[in-house]
């Protein structure tokens, strides 16, 4: 079945207003009317208001990184999803290992943001992925399904199509060594067999699935060519204009291939 195939940017903790300012008319120039790659854009909070702007007439949808699972409240620090929503966001980055790692989320915390996302009309993006300590031990499979099943537990069947899950080795991130390609599609494999068990076969096919860890211009083909892989979410590479939109293309190219 064919899938859209995304090429999101994770921009982190990375670039002030103006600067995502600068950035999206770079960006624009080249993406014009392109539409044959679903293009995510996940800035900081900061930058939604401005973004939702100037990318409102263009292709590229708009993420936000995190989001609460409760809907308003004294949550000093937090963010709603209606005012992620409010802006255009169409995707929310939920479970980053950095959000589990450094601030210490859990997979129950995340499942309790995945139901509240899809309950809005946002479409999580759930990341998953084992340590470097994890994999050594051969605990992968075990790892990335605690991660998934606990975040897709409260998700009814007539939503579930509406999720993307990010497969994203912890010991992948940020640090130039990406899993192998092949490495990757198995356990994307796995995970989409898992989600299979949990909902059926057919959603299990609609229910894109993402390649993220040091991906680059120069092997995001490799990873997106797999028939089990429907595109990466990029940290690092998506900060510049000029090497995303390189992925976008490089994206393209691979699905005419697959
Ligand atoms: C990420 O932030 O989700 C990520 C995969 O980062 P990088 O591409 O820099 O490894």
């Amino acid at each position: 079945m064919a899938r859209t195939l995304i090429a999101a940017g994770n921009w982190k903790m990375h670039k002030t207003s103006q600067e995502a300012s600068v950035y999206a008319e770079a960006f624009l120039n080249s993406v014009g009317n392109f539409r044959q790659v679903e293009i995510i854009v996940c800035p900081p909070f900061t930058s939604l208001p401005l973004l939702s702007q100037k990318l409102a007439a263009s292709p590229v949808k708009l993420g936000a990184q995190n989001m609460h699972w409760e809907t308003k409240g004294a949550f000093t620090g937090e963010i709603a999803p209606a005012m992620i929503k409010e802006f255009r966001c169409d995707y929310v980055i939920l479970g980053h290992s950095e959000r589990r790692h450094i601030f210490r989320e859990t997979s129950q915390e995340v499942g309790q943001k995945v139901q509240t996302a899809l309950n809005w009309g946002i479409s999580p993006i759930l990341c998953v992925g084992e340590t470097l300590e994890e994999r050594e031990k051969g605990k992968t499979e075990s790892v990335v399904a605690e991660q998934l099943l606990q975040g897709v537990d409260a998700v009814p069947l007539d939503k579930a199509s509406h999720l993307v899950i990010a497969y994203e080795p912890v010991w992948a991130i940020g640090t130039g060594k990406a899993a192998t390609p092949a490495d990757a599609e198995e356990v994307i494999g796995f995970i989409r067999e898992k989600l299979s068990q949990k909902f059926n076969r057919d959603v299990a096919q609609k229910i894109r699935i993402l390649y993220g860890g040091s991906v680059t211009p120069e092997n995001v083909f490799e990873f997106v060519v797999k028939p089990e892989i429907d595109g990466t979410l990029v940290g690092g590479a998506s900060l510049d204009p000029g090497k995303f939109w390189k992925i976008v293309e490089e994206t393209y190219r691979a699905s005419q291939n697959k």
